[in-house]
């Protein structure tokens, strides 16, 4: 079998492919069901066409993977990812209140108006979503425990 372009080796796409391999976080509810999402994903970074946004610190980043994952480890981000816990009652649909009108969903990566919040979570592409991290919670942990990081929900 011929060896996909893609996989051929050369200098230049082997260090696009390590600075694009985002690691995954795995979550563990209380009621123990555990869930994989992107590390982008649980700290909140949006990826706009041009820059990275960071909804619980409310800042604009350029898109530079380094700066995005030290900004990932102030204690600035850290206290606000405190400041919005995961919600209880809504479980395993990992949604955090932002602000009166406005909720982030950690299962898709995007903010969801207040009003549209109980719609959101039964969509079908918000549970699509919701069943693959699930489904990767059991899959990752047999084969790439060692990218997964064990963060608080
Ligand atoms: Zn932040
Ligand atoms: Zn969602």
């Amino acid at each position: 079998m011929a060896v996909p372009v893609l996989r051929q080796p050369k200098l230049k796409q082997e260090k696009s492919k390590i600075v694009m391999d985002i690691p995954n976080v795995i979550i563990t509810l209380k009621d123990k069901t555990r869930l994989v999402v992107s590390s982008d994903a649980y700290h909140g970074i949006l990826m706009a066409s041009n820059m990275y946004k960071c909804v619980f610190c409310r800042t604009d980043m350029d898109l530079d993977m380094v700066y995005k994952e030290q900004h990932k480890n102030t204690n600035t981000h850290k206290e606000n990812l405190k400041n919005y816990p995961h919600i209880d009652g809504y479980d395993e649909n990992l949604v955090r209140k932002l602000n009166k009108d406005m909720w982030y969903c950690t299962i898709c990566q995007i903010t969801v108006a207040t009003s549209c919040l109980s719609r959101h979570i039964n969509t079908s592409s918000h549970c699509e979503e919701l069943r693959k991290a699930i489904v990767k919670a059991t899959a990752y942990h047999k084969i790439h425990s060692t990218h997964l990081v064990e963060v608080p929900t």
